[in-house]
């Protein structure tokens, strides 16, 4: 019998979108002043909430009014290879495209760094990114902020989910919403990275389209009612905010968590063993520490990170 989680939610047909101003890449002009806004699903082949979402706003016809619209489908490669026996190989071709955006002056050797070369000049333009990700894990929602002020600020001037997360990304490579512009403090460029929750939960797709409606909202391009009527959800009462301090990774994939976790649990005291990493007790290293995204519960790689640790701001 498979343990793959059940699939709530049917997955939308791209192929109607490979034409474009580059392929499965839309750009809408207003022809009128304001900024460049783009929103990006796929950067993970199997995050497909994001692609739902992306693929409504392109059918309903969704302009600007002001400024300049832009829809990606990034690793589209990546999304076609999805076969429901092996559900999460389809995250990736040949490499992670969100840990390219280091190196893309070097030769592109991989499906995902010609792809990245083929996204760059639009991602360029942008001055706003929405990039639209969820879980391997039954997860709560989980804005990823980035580690500047400037995209704490926009997270909260979104307004949802409950919980911003303040983090430098990832030592194996540069993410999307870290590249240029973004990851500049003096730039005011600024990118958001939603995990909506687990990829192929029916809740993960209300949470992109909340997401993405406040953020559009938000940026001016559109107004709120140019948006499809129901996709909003009500304000939680307050965010807050956790800064990432540490992030775990197996040494040789022999994790073992205690217990499961859903994430964002606070962990009261130091000293707290969360897991064993080859049998060597893994703790929380000082008092009232959130677990971030932890995986407690899949097979896991060497190098691959269990869970990350932070404090609440
Ligand atoms: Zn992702």
């Amino acid at each position: 019998m498979s343990d793959n989680p059940p699939i709530e939610f049917e997955f939308p047909s791209l192929r109607r979108w490979e034409a474009g101003a580059a392929p499965y890449i839309h750009v809408k002009e207003s022809g009128k002043p304001g900024p460049t806004v783009m929103v990006t699903a796929l950067t993970h082949g199997n995050e497909v909430s994001g692609a739902v979402v992306v693929d409504a706003l392109l059918a309903a016809g969704l302009a600007p009014r002001h400024g300049t619209l832009i829809f990606s489908f990034n690793n589209i490669d990546a999304y076609h290879s999805f076969d429901a026996r092996t559900p999460f190989k389809s995250r990736m071709v040949d490499e992670d495209f969100n840990r390219v955006w280091g190196r893309l002056d070097q030769p592109p050797t991989t499906t995902e760094m010609k792809r990245a070369l083929i996204v760059k000049p639009f991602v360029e333009r942008a001055d706003l990114l929405l990039d639209l990700h969820s879980m391997h894990d039954d997860c709560v929602p989980l804005m990823l902020a980035g580690p500047l002020d400037k995209g704490v600020a926009l997270a909260r001037r979104v307004g949802t989910p409950v919980d911003i997360i303040r983090d430098a990304g990832h030592a194996a490579g540069m993410r999307m919403r870290d590249y240029g512009g973004f990851g500049d403090p003096k730039s005011p460029k600024n990118a958001l990275l939603i995990e909506t929750g687990q990829h192929w939960r029916a809740s993960s797709v209300a949470v992109a389209k909340d997401v993405t409606a406040r953020f559009l909202a938000e940026s001016g391009v559109v107004d709120a009612a140019d948006l499809p009527a129901g996709w909003r959800q009500s304000t939680p009462a307050q965010q807050r905010v956790v800064e990432v301090t540490h992030a775990v990774a197996t040494k040789r994939g022999n994790y073992q968590s205690v217990r499961p976790f859903e994430g964002q649990e606070v962990i009261d005291k130091a000293g707290t063993v969360l897991g064993h990493d080859d049998g060597e007790p893994v703790t929380t290293p000082y008092d009232k520490c959130v677990l971030v995204m932890p995986s407690s519960n899949r097979p896991l790689r060497a190098g691959v990170t269990v869970v990350r640790l932070g404090r609440l701001a």
